[in-house]
């Protein structure tokens, strides 16, 4: 999917003269001091325990802001549904997006409506965008960062570790991929485990008033491993995890062990994984912990520039390489 994206489309959609262009594949683009993204959304079942796709969707959009250091102005959605889709089911799902955007303090301005013949699409599939502005407090929180050591990004980008920096997750990985499964047709297992879907924006200013964060990426597709290798790569620097410091639920890895798949392949959508320096890593642990979405965030490794990947330190001390996920282990969770 990423050779059809990069042959196929980016290179010949040319983006010269954009701040932060489409070929970087962050998180949002950056044109004219504004952040912009998209992303559409496919879920299944739509309704899932600890969410649904309209929460989905805004906090998706919300949060691919939040990443590069932008604050949420405003969303467009384009929905489109399958001919008889239940009325009710509707208006549950447009209620959530109501309460999610209320939460994160922003608006749907515009939007799209679409209905398909029932042998065209099966539910519904909704595509958000959102425009954002640069965070008030992401120049004093990238002044922090040099101060210390010299990160040549205006934006959260993933392209900016350097040696030393400190990785912090925010929080349990693989609930999302988790709660959709367990509530799939066919696979449906017991668990308590409730997906994380929420919006970021709110802790992510926490933390930007304290300073120090170089870089940040919400692990949604692909899950922590895409994320951390993602972030590597692009910046040419290995990244050093200690496997026993990766938050995991033990219904999360229960059901992985059942179904056969990495934890940390799965995709999440309420957590980021954020890059630190090291001087102020404790703070900004602190900072986390003290936000409701934060709160069990832990420092998970390290950027090491003489690594050539993502390397996982088990605990009996064990070294294994953490792979960039193939293919999509879960399809259809988001
Ligand atoms: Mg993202």
């Amino acid at each position: 999917m990423e050779k059809l994206l990069r042959d196929v489309i980016i290179s010949n959609l040319s983006t010269d003269g954009i701040e932060v262009p489409l070929s970087y594949m962050d998180d949002s683009s950056v044109v004219d001091g504004i952040a912009f993204t998209t992303d559409s959304y496919t879920v299944r079942p739509y309704f899932f325990p600890g969410g649904d796709i309209g929460r989905l969707a805004v906090s998706g959009t919300v949060n691919d802001l939040s990443v590069i250091g932008a604050v949420p102005v405003a969303l467009s959605s384009g929905i489109i549904l399958q001919e008889g889709f239940e009325l009710e089911d509707l208006k549950r799902i447009i209620k959530s997006m109501k309460e999610t955007l209320d939460y994160s303090g922003t608006k749907i301005i515009t939007g799209d409506f679409k209905v398909m013949e029932h042998d065209k699409l099966d539910g519904i599939i909704i595509n958000t965008s959102g425009i954002g502005r640069r965070s008030p407090y992401l120049d004093h929180n990238l002044e922090v960062a040099n101060s210390y050591s010299l990160h040549r990004e205006r934006w959260l980008l993933d392209r900016n570790l350097r040696d030393g920096d400190v990785i912090l997750v925010t929080g349990y990985i693989g609930d999302h991929g988790i709660s959709v499964l367990s509530s799939r047709e066919g696979i449906s297992f017991e668990t308590d485990v409730k997906s994380d879907v929420q919006p970021l924006n709110r802790m992510f200013e926490e933390i930007l008033k304290v300073g120090g964060v170089v870089a940040a990426k919400d692990p949604t597709r692909g899950g922590l491993s895409n994320a951390l290798n993602e972030m590597a790569e692009k910046s040419g620097v290995g990244i050093l995890v200690e496997e026993d410091k990766i938050p995991v639920r033990e219904g999360v890895r229960s059901a992985c062990e059942m179904l056969g798949i990495d934890p940390y392949e799965i995709g999440n959508e309420g957590k980021a994984v954020i890059a630190v320096v090291p001087e102020m890593a404790e703070d900004i642990l602190k900072a986390l912990k003290g936000t409701r979405e934060g709160k069990d965030a832990e420092i998970i490794g390290v950027v090491k520039k003489d690594l050539e990947y993502v390397v996982l330190e088990t605990k009996v001390g064990g070294r294994r390489i953490m792979e960039r996920p193939i293919g999509d282990p879960v399809p259809r969770i988001c």
